[in-house]
């Protein structure tokens, strides 16, 4: 066994007491007074675990944060870790609970286990006095489940001095798979406006925005392709004033994946090309790509074949898969910064009921991510 993981594994009591301090300061991501306290209790291990740079990046309308630095490093490219302290729960929505070592509770899965396994990441390279030319730097951010807005430009700007990005998100459950593949997602906005009439009087004289709009869901449904792996879904409708009236306005609201950034702009073509299928109405497309997706390509096989090497000797086998969420890691990859996703430890239920981890997985995956940064910095 090697030394780290063995470390790790003596420490996991003291793990455990990490996760559930960052677990027991809720911190939805709406609330930011609540969040800013997380992030306090996050700074404040990384201090006493690992020690380094701390550099709080204040915020306004979300919680606060943070960017550690784990060594110096004389080289210009670093490797990035991003993660967020965010949760999609309200206060007190979910119960805290400790079961046949597994813990439960809000934002224990997604992603706090993952905060907790990189923390000691960081605290078992400390310990073993490994540092290498690059530096480790760790991006929090707070705002992840509600799309990132305050943070998607330092992500991207941290990425451009990066090498490579490892992404502690959410593993895939059951047996704690990592992400090579996550699609990408674009949202758009069809708005269409038609000429209004009376229905008995005059039936024929208008044109209808309700019709219209149907006509253009069933070609926009023509741009999904299972195969390919891209989906559209017309996820909300709304039109019309009374059934006496032709309607004048009709809008909707799409949500598109896919797997390959060509589909990207091949549908964002798409989609701004829609015409009008009925004499009088028109057709307004708003919206776009909002995440390219994370492209299983040989530099991310790469990376992944670094550390199913890393578990196997640790004694298993790490599988991989693919994700239809997006996450941050969608954005780093999208400027081509190598990225592996869904490093968290194992677990289930992210956004629901049951959220969980499994304790004992802990040291694992902190010292897969360690042996990791050891490989590469
Ligand atoms: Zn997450």
């Amino acid at each position: 066994m090697s030394d780290i993981l063995s470390f790790l594994q003596d420490h996991q009591s003291e793990m455990e007491e990490t996760l559930l301090r960052l677990v027991e300061a809720e911190s939805p991501s709406t609330n930011k007074e609540l969040t800013d306290q997380c992030g306090i209790v996050l700074q404040k291990e990384f201090e006493r675990l690992v020690g380094g740079k701390a550099e709080i990046i204040p915020q306004e309308r979300v919680g606060n944060q943070y960017c550690f630095t784990y060594g110096t490093g004389e080289e210009q490219e670093q490797i990035l870790i991003i993660a967020h302290y965010d949760t999609v729960w309200s206060q007190g929505a979910l119960p805290i609970k400790k079961e046949n070592g597994i813990l439960y509770g809000p934002g224990t899965f997604d992603m706090k286990g993952g905060l907790t396994t990189t923390l000691w990441a960081l605290k078992a390279l400390k310990e073993f006095n490994i540092f290498g030319k690059r530096k480790v730097v760790f991006f929090v951010s707070s705002d992840e489940e509600v799309g990132s807005l305050f943070s998607r430009e330092t992500i991207e700007k941290l990425a451009k001095d990066s090498s490579m990005v490892y992404v502690p998100e959410s593993s895939i459950s059951p047996d704690a798979a990592v992400k090579t593949s996550r699609k990408g997602v674009g949202w758009f906005t069809i708005n269409i406006s038609g000429v209004t009439g009376h229905a008995g009087i005059d039936p024929w004289a208008g044109a209808s925005a309700i019709e219209e709009l149907a006509l253009q869901i069933v070609e926009m449904k023509k741009l999904a392709d299972k195969e390919k792996g891209i989906s559209v879904n017309v996820g909300l409708i709304e039109g019309g004033s009374r059934p006496n009236v032709i309607a004048k306005h009709a809008h909707a609201e799409v949500d598109v994946r896919f797997t390959a950034k060509e589909q990207a702009y091949e549908l964002e073509r798409e989609f701004q090309n829609l015409t009008p299928f009925l004499n009088g109405t028109t057709v307004e497309v708003s919206g776009g790509i909002n995440r390219y997706p994370l492209e299983r390509n040989a530099e991310v096989i790469m990376l992944y074949e670094q550390l199913k090497e890393i578990a196997a000797g640790h004694g298993y086998e790490l599988k991989e898969g693919s994700s239809g969420g997006a996450s941050d890691g969608n954005f780093t990859a999208g400027l081509g910064i190598p990225t592996i996703d869904g490093l968290g430890p194992q677990g289930a239920g992210a956004h629901s009921d049951d959220e969980h981890v499994v304790l004992a997985n802990l040291p694992y995956r902190a010292a897969l991510l360690a042996e990791a940064l050891k490989k590469n910095i």
